[in-house]
Formats: C-alpha cells, sequence, structure tokens
C-alpha cells in the first residue's frame, strides 16, 4: 500500500517536502510522507471550516450510517491495516490486529451513541447539544488507530469537522482511514489529515484562530504546552496526557490468579501504554513469593520481531523515545536501585538494529529518586513493599500523575479505603485493565483534562445552547 500523501478537502495532496517512516524493528523507510506547513495546514482548516456547516446539517441518522459505514470499510481493509500498524509503530503483529478490530467496535458505537445523544427540553426551555465547530485532533504513536477513532468518531457523530495531525513516526494508517472516509460518502472536507512533526505542523495547527476545540493524547509536556498556546482563543481542550500507574497489592489478594496478567499489562506495547502498571506497592509479608513470580513471568516473555506470532515485546517506536528510557534506566541503576532481571538499554546498540530493549524489573529504589514523578515509557517495573494501608495510599498518590490505578485485596473496608482516596481517573478492582466504550476515560491532576469515551467524551466536541421560548 502505497502512503505519501496529506489528506485535504477530500483529495491526495503532495508538498514538496518529506519525511520517512521507518520501520523502528530494522530502520527501513517504508513510506515517505509530506511534511505539511503552516499553507496546508492552513488550507486543511479552511476545508474543514466549509465542510462543517454541510456536516452538522446531515440528519444523525445519516452522519450515523456514514460512521458506521467507515467502521466496515476499515474492518474490510483489516489485513492491509495490520501490517502497517506493526510496521509503523514497530506493534507486534496480533497487538496490532486487536487494535484494528477494538477501532472498528469503537466506531459501530459511535454511529449508536449519536442517534442517542439528544437535546433537552424544559418547561420554556431548550438546551441544545451544537457541534464546537473545526477540531484539531493531535494523535501520538503507541495507539495511531485507537487514538483517532476515540477522538474522531464522537467528533464527527455530534456534527464537527476535524484537522487530524498524526505522530510523524505513526502517520499511515491515519492516511488510509482518512482515504477511506471519501470512499463511503463523508463530504470533501469533513476529514483532514495533514502531516509532519510537532512544528511546524502541529504549532500550524494550534496557531489557527479557527480551531476551535483540540483534542489531544501525548505527554503532559506537549499537553501543557497545547493549555498556553490555546489560552489566546479560550480554546475547548481534551488533554489525555501521562500517566505513573501504581498497582496496591495487599497481603489477602489473590494475587496469583492475576500475575501473568499482570505481567503482560505491564509490558504490553513494550511498556509504550499510558495505562500500564509502572509501579507496584506490595504488603512487606507478601514482597518476596511477589517479586519471585512476577520475574519468572517477565522471564517467559519474548522480545522479537514483531511479525514473528510469538513476538511479546516489540522495539520501542523511535529514537527520541528510546533515548530517553535509556538515560533514564541507566540513571536509576547508577543510583543504586538494583535491578532484578533485564538488561541496561544502550543508545549505541540500537542504532542500526532497531530499537529493542528486554523487559527490566528494579526493586530497591534508593528515597531519594523520585520515580512516580517521571513518566516512563519503556518496558520497566519497580517494586516498593509497604506496611500498612495509609501508607500503601501515600505512595499511590505520590505523583503529579492520576491516570489510573489497580488494587488487589478481598477486604471491603480496604477497598473502600483506596478508592475513596485514590487520586486516578480510573481504578481497576482485582482485574487488569479493560476500558469499556461506554465508560469515560481520563486522567486527575497532569495527567488531564476532561474525558473520552462514553456521552461524556461526546459532549467534549459540543457547545451547550439554552433556547427560552415562549409562543405569544
Ligand atoms: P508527545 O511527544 O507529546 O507527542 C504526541 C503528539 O503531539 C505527536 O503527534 C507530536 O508530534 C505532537 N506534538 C509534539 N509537540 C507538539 C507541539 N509543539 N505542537 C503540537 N503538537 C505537538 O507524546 P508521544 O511521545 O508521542 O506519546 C507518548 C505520550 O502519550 C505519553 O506521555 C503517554 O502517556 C501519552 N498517552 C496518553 C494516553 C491517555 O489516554 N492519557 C494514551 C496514550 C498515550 P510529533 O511526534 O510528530 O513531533
Amino acid at each position: 500500500m502505497i502512503v505519501d500523501f496529506c489528506w485535504i478537502d477530500g483529495q491526495e495532496v503532495k508538498p514538496n517536502n518529506d519525511l520517512a517512516v521507518e520501520d523502528p524493528a530494522d530502520r527501513v523507510v517504508v513510506a515517505r510522507v509530506p511534511l505539511a506547513g503552516s499553507e496546508e495546514v492552513a488550507s486543511a482548516v479552511e476545508a474543514a471550516l466549509r465542510a462543517f456547516p454541510v456536516w452538522r446539517s446531515w440528519p444523525v441518522e445519516k452522519r450515523s450510517e456514514a460512521i458506521r459505514k467507515l467502521a466496515i470499510a476499515i474492518k474490510d481493509r483489516q489485513r492491509e491495516l495490520t501490517l502497517l500498524i506493526s510496521q509503523e509503530v514497530g506493534k507486534p503483529i496480533g497487538a496490532a490486529q486487536s487494535e484494528v478490530e477494538s477501532a472498528v467496535e469503537f466506531l459501530l458505537y459511535c454511529a449508536e451513541e449519536a442517534k442517542r445523544f439528544r437535546s433537552y427540553m424544559g418547561n420554556g426551555f431548550i438546551i441544545r447539544h451544537e457541534p464546537v465547530g473545526v477540531c484539531g485532533i493531535i494523535t501520538p504513536f503507541n495507539y495511531p488507530l485507537s487514538t483517532l477513532v476515540t477522538k474522531i468518531g464522537p467528533a464527527l457523530s455530534v456534527g464537527c469537522s476535524v484537522v487530524v495531525k498524526p505522530d510523524e513516526h505513526t502517520p499511515l494508517s491515519t492516511l488510509v482511514v482518512a482515504k477511506l472516509t471519501s470512499e463511503v460518502g463523508f463530504p470533501p472536507g469533513v476529514v483532514n489529515v495533514v502531516t509532519g512533526p510537532g512544528a511546524p505542523t502541529g504549532e500550524a495547527l494550534l496557531d489557527h484562530p479557527e480551531v476551535r476545540a483540540i483534542s489531544f493524547t501525548g505527554s503532559t509536556e506537549v499537553g501543557k504546552r497545547i493549555y498556553a498556546k490555546s489560552s489566546p482563543f479560550v480554546r475547548r481542550l481534551v488533554l489525555e496526557l501521562g500517566g505513573n500507574c501504581p498497582a496496591l497489592v495487599a497481603s489477602d489478594a489473590r494475587w496469583e490468579t492475576f500475575i501473568d496478567s499482570m505481567v503482560r499489562q505491564t509490558f504490553k506495547n513494550s511498556g509504550q501504554y499510558c495505562y500500564r502498571i509502572t509501579r507496584f506497592i506490595i504488603h512487606r509479608s507478601i514482597y518476596e513469593e511477589f517479586v519471585k513470580k512476577f520475574v519468572e513471568g517477565t522471564g517467559s516473555l519474548k522480545v522479537g520481531h514483531p511479525r514473528d506470532p510469538y513476538t511479546d515485546l516489540g522495539p520501542l517506536n523511535n529514537r527520541r523515545v528510546f533515548e530517553r528510557f535509556c538515560h533514564q534506566i541507566n540513571h536509576i541503576y547508577e543510583t543504586g536501585a538494583k535491578l532484578i532481571i533485564g538488561e541496561l538499554p544502550s543508545i549505541g546498540k540500537a542504532s542500526s538494529k532497531g530499537y529493542f530493549c528486554k523487559p527490566l524489573v528494579f526493586s530497591e529504589i534508593p528515597s531519594d529518586i523520585n520515580i512516580s514523578e517521571e513518566e516512563f515509557f519503556g518496558p520497566v517495573a519497580f517494586f516498593f513493599s509497604y506496611e500498612n494501608d495509609e501508607e500503601a495510599l501515600r505512595l499511590a498518590n505520590a505523583s503529579k500523575f492520576g491516570l489510573a490505578a489497580y488494587l488487589f485485596t478481598q477486604d471491603m473496608e480496604r477497598i473502600n479505603f483506596w478508592v475513596n482516596n485514590l487520586e486516578a481517573g480510573s481504578v481497576w478492582v482485582n482485574s487488569i485493565h479493560q476500558a469499556r466504550f461506554d465508560a469515560p476515560f481520563g486522567g486527575y491532576k497532569e495527567s488531564g483534562l476532561g474525558r473520552e469515551k462514553s456521552p461524556y467524551g461526546f459532549e467534549s466536541f459540543t457547545e451547550l445552547k439554552t433556547v427560552y421560548w415562549s409562543i405569544l
């Protein structure tokens, strides 16, 4: 499949400058896409502005049907999209396929939710949900298709038009989906994609005064920049940002039942996954046994080529992510933390062979390193022990992030205490991350602003208009 364009106003656009998209497993260039500058971004926003009144005036049933057709078209292209995602992210092929399947299901959910999303009539007034306008959508590299549909599904359902800027390393699946929108009958300009890096492409989108909302998933650092750059326009924002998620495991937990899924969840997508468990906070009485079993599970994971069906961990996605992870891990090791399993990653080793890294587990972390204040976007887990429930809670909350937390205990009082006091947007009790489409998803503190999925996620793309009426 040749993907070498931006998608603007229902057409392929090919500006002169381009950038290479590499397969992170072998550093082979798999595609070249345009580097969109402010001119291309402006024409994408103008196309979205022209399309907006057309799209919002479609009856909701017609919009819903278009979104349903898009879901089916993605399903029909499942094999090509799976391969593209595996190549652009470095994701094991089975995981890439699950991403495509889940994207299809989510769009089908949106097509139905669109019809349920109604205005409310009070006594003498109506509260109307109106589409906010042109939305800028900025996505990260780790789940390019899931993140895309999580944003455009609700935005399109309520009648917004969109300009998408995918991550420069993973634009391919997004471009294919954009092209499919035309094939299934979306009016030109409803979905536009501009490719290129944060600067200049993303910045040009942020600087455009006609972009009424930004939905962003990415690092807290870039999220803060988007927040600041949006203030002159008082723009609507949805920010899904970084995480450093704790798992609290009490002495009465049936942890043996969960240990395999905990290992898999921690190292899923080679640790490039905001909801994964980074910190294990384990009751002292079970600490040794728990760590032993976790390390055994970690040792059985296979690091390998993403297209090998037995691979559990593919490479990290790109040089920037890999180098940052190397620096973080080597620093932690040098300060005296105990590396129980894994091999310190080295920048030199990876340069020509792809960004592979074995899963790492650390314990005995010196108290002067604050693991919980950084995000680790790579395959690493840190172990801590605790004496009582208050201490476990204090350790869990001692972070600027507040995305998710995991609790393992059989004691209802303890569950109640922890659930009430944890600063996290999602809490899983005796289960491992399974997010539902009809439940909101987002973070406390510096993990984000606003919520995605569920009707709350749809509301983010609407303005409320209250109409007071009387008939004389
Ligand atoms: P990132 O560096 O923040 O990049 C995310 C997106 O923002 C990319 O498209 C990037 O473009 C773009 N960008 C960078 N600088 C920009 C700027 N100045 N203006 C506009 N756009 C800009 O994040 P990442 O490393 O790709 O992704 C990993 C992060 O995503 C992690 O922090 C992870 O926790 C977070 N994440 C959060 C969730 C959640 O639901 N909370 C889900 C998934 C991921 P280029 O990369 O092309 O330059």
